[in-house]
């Protein structure tokens, strides 16, 4: 017969322990934070029983046990040996009141179960007196799952569901939103055990599949959706799980643009159907890449994601040209910019740019170099300042073209994506710095040798 689990209010509701020895007394502290009146039946009693007596906290009588103290008991624990139990049991019964013997299965009507204690939030688990030690197992392993941050959480929960019920709403949204709220972990992260969804923002770098992280690899691998923009190439789109559904969202290539705000969109939509979500990126995805846009419909969405760092674009142009993107004795500053602006905010200060001295790294320079050359400088920069600009870097159409910022205007247009390395650390390099073996070969591209 299964045995029928519930949690029982005990406030304010009388318990009889007969016996009042350490077991009893191990019994004793549950009782009492439930709120139950306590009588005890025993001729001795332990120090802190005596004490809880002294301070009638229990009623203590100091006698053996007699049927009538089962009147009126809600519940009745018996903390004796066998045959006092056996007799204690039969009169419980008789006046149907529920009993528990400890470690005496047979004189029984209900046994503890191992608890999880976090707060309201009690889980408990029964056995049905078959293995405690499989309960106490178990019970170990919840608790490392449910953390005692659960027992805060559990109230704010409860908070919450009063508000919802007290508001005027659709009782289908308030139904989706009480489901919604349990699918984050009370710290941040996914609920243990519950299906939620996940969006990773992964950066793909800049085209090699090689320069995937083995964080974006796995993570790749564990896709149900992933949202990827047109910097991708093949090579890495292959990555990808058949099983995946796969949704080109690039903004430049696609013959129906995908707005950001619609890519948010299916972001959370995603997420919130419970799937793995990968937002594949070239570069580093938090690079110029809209990534805070999607965080924030994200977060406000309540959908968890985590952000996989990847190699950008400048990095890979650098090992392309075969320098590095700094060099400590020609300057301490290495500076990211881009030549696209998002409509009203005012342009780069050109001149402060110029003064740092460092190396300039500028994304998504297409059909502005002109103006770009002419910007830095009539801000201060020598017109034969080095500049590299590399398309496809780390890609098999790879190219690098060696000039000065005077000379861009003139360049022909390389194909994108390009970006622009400008500043001392792109111009001659000194036979000490030669010999870069990984880039010695592509730097043939160019017209200096290293
Ligand atoms: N998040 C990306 C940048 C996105 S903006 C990153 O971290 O790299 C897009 C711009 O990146 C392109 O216009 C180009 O300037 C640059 N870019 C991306 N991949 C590139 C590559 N393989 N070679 C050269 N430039 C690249």
């Amino acid at each position: 017969m299964s045995l029928f689990p519930i949690f029982v209010k005990l406030e304010g509701r009388r318990v009889l322990l007969v016996g009042a020895g350490p077991v009893g007394e191990s019994k004793m502290g549950g009782l009492l934070s439930a709120g139950a009146v306590v009588t005890v039946v025993a001729p001795e009693a332990t120090p802190a029983i005596q004490k809880l007596a002294a301070e009638d906290k229990v009623l203590w009588h100091r006698r053996e046990f007699e049927p009538d103290d089962l009147d009126g008991m809600a519940l009745a624990v018996a903390a004796v040996p066998r045959d006092i139990a056996r007799a204690v049991y039969r009169e419980a019964r008789t006046r149907g009141v529920l009993l528990n013997s400890v470690d005496d299965p047979e004189n029984c009507d209900f046994y503890y179960p191992a608890v999880v204690n976090r707060g309201d939030l009690q889980i408990a688990i029964s056995t049905a007196g078959h293995s405690p030690s499989l309960a106490q197992r178990l019970r170990i392993q919840l608790e490392e799952q449910f953390g005692p941050e659960y027992a805060r959480w559990v109230e704010d929960l409860g908070a919450a569901r009063r508000d919802l019920f007290a508001a005027d709403m659709d009782p289908e949204v308030r139904k989706q939103q009480l489901h919604d709220m349990v699918r984050l972990h009370p710290e941040g992260g996914q609920a243990p055990g519950v299906r939620t969804g996940m969006v990773y923002l992964v950066g793909a770098g800049p085209g090699d599949p090689e320069l995937l992280t083995l964080k974006a690899l796995r993570i790749l691998g564990q896709a149900d959706v992933v949202l990827h923009d047109d910097l991708l190439t093949p090579e890495i789109l292959e990555l990808i799980p058949s099983s995946a559904r796969v949704e080109c969202v690039g903004k430049r290539h696609n013959e129906r643009q995908v707005t950001q705000q619609e890519i948010n969109r299916r972001l959370c939509a995603y997420g919130a159907a419970g799937q793995t979500v990968v937002r594949l990126k070239g570069g580093d995805g938090a690079v110029f890449g809209r990534a805070s846009e999607e965080m924030d419909a994200l977060r406000a969405a309540g959908i968890s994601f985590s952000i996989v760092p990847g190699v950008t674009a400048a990095s890979g142009a650098a090992a392309a040209a075969g320098v590095s993107l700094t060099d400590r004795r020609l300057g301490s500053a290495l500076v990211f910019l881009t030549a696209q602006r998002c409509k009203g905010n005012p342009p780069p200060n050109w001149k402060a740019v110029a003064e740092l001295g460092g190396t300039l790294a500028i994304y998504m320079p297409g059909g502005h170099e002109d103006d770009l050359a002419g910007q830095l400088v009539s801000a201060g920069l020598a017109a034969d300042t080095p500049c590299f600009v590399v398309a496809s870097a780390s890609r098999p159409d790879e190219q690098v073209v060696e000039t000065t910022i005077g000379e861009l205007r003139g360049l022909p247009k390389l194909p994108a994506p390009a970006i622009l390395l400008i500043g001392a650390v792109a111009g001659p390099r000194t036979p000490a710095s030669a010999g870069n073996e990984g880039s010695a070969e592509k730097a043939n591209k160019t017209d200096r040798s290293h």
